[in-house]
């Protein structure tokens, strides 16, 4: 199966420069294996609002109830800097394409949550409440429609998964609309039946009504509620209870044929799934081969068997969440 690349934004200091507030770099296999399979879009704000590296690190303070962004030991204050150059960024961003973001955890710029807080700069102590860093907020509000990760949370495998998933589907999305077509989008819709249906059935629905368009209204005007319907469809990841009932629905298709040793087998497999001790793939590449080997054309082309290329799987890591 042939995948769009999609177009990430991530933090420069991920792998893309010696960018920090020590002059270092961050290592991420997580960053070097998706590689191939998009295209990088980075920067750093702390540098691009003017700050060498190294430099004396920033942190986020609380001054009469109102958050700023200044250097922890001078206490030179960039708030006003960082805010001007992340809206603009977010502007610049806007006619990129972008199918995700992955930032910096736990950077007062890049964060997307979990920034610490202080009282004051110098030696002052922290705050029992975190926050989000001043570009990764502005990021995270503009692009709400889009998976926003921070890079820590990535190493978890259901995260990534549906990271993935997310970001695939809307460059293939993209690719669809560009070409505009109807046929396009029926094809579209079609092959992501499964996928959709377990992330939201209802809103599996509400898509298939707007690619019905019993009004008859222009293409242009379905892609449109289609691409906003499609965005909060793939927000929140599938729990493990829909995709049981989606794998078993697909195994309708194969009742006649398989053997009760093959059934049981299949069964064995979700269960080991519900159980945490096998990833969901397991169950879709066995799914997929019985869709090829009985011929069952509607399912090959089924994005639940690959919602994502199959090289990204891996899981040798926190495996948390399998
Ligand atoms: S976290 Fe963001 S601001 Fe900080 S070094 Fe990395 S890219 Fe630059």
């Amino acid at each position: 199966m042939e995948f769009k690349k999609p177009n990430i934004f991530i933090s420069k200091c991920i792998e893309h420069g010696h960018c920090r507030y020590d002059g270092s770099m961050i290592t991420s296999n997580f960053a070097k294996g998706l590689e191939p399979y998009v295209n990088y879009f980075f920067s750093c704000p702390e540098m691009e609002i003017g700050l060498p590296s190294p430099r004396e690190a920033l942190r986020v303070i609380v001054e009469d109830d109102e958050e700023r962004l200044v250097s922890s030991h001078s206490g030179e204050d960039k708030t006003d800097d960082m805010i001007n150059y992340a809206e603009a960024k977010a502007d610049e961003l806007e006619d990129k394409n972008l199918d995700g973001f992955v930032l910096k955890g736990r950077s007062p710029s890049c964060g997307v949550k979990d920034v610490k807080m202080y009282k004051s700069f110098g030696k002052a102590p922290t705050i029992p409440k975190k926050t989000s860093g001043f570009f990764g907020r502005v990021i995270d509000e503009r692009f709400s429609y889009l998976p926003v990760e921070d890079e820590g949370r990535l190493t978890n495998f259901s995260i990534r998964e549906h990271f993935y998933t997310r970001i695939f589907t809307s460059a293939r999305f993209r690719s669809t609309k560009e070409a505009g077509k109807m046929s396009e989008l029926v094809k579209f819709h079609s092959d992501n039946k499964y996928l959709f249906m377990a992330y939201n059935q209802g809103r599996l629905k509400t898509l298939g009504k707007i690619v019905a368009n019993h009004e008859k209204k222009k293409a242009e005007e379905v892609y449109k509620a289609y691409e906003e319907e499609l965005y909060e469809l793939l927000k929140t990841p599938p729990n493990k209870k829909r995709k049981m009932n989606v794998v078993l629905h697909i195994l309708g298709y194969f009742s006649k044929d398989l053997s009760p040793k093959e059934k049981a087998y299949f069964l064995d497999m979700l269960q080991q799934y519900m159980d945490s001790r096998v990833p969901f793939s397991n169950l879709t590449s066995l799914l997929e081969m019985w869709a090829i080997r009985y011929e069952v054309d509607y399912l090959e082309n089924q994005s639940i068997f690959n919602p994502f290329p199959k090289e990204l799987i891996a899981v040798t890591d926190s495996g948390k969440g399998l």
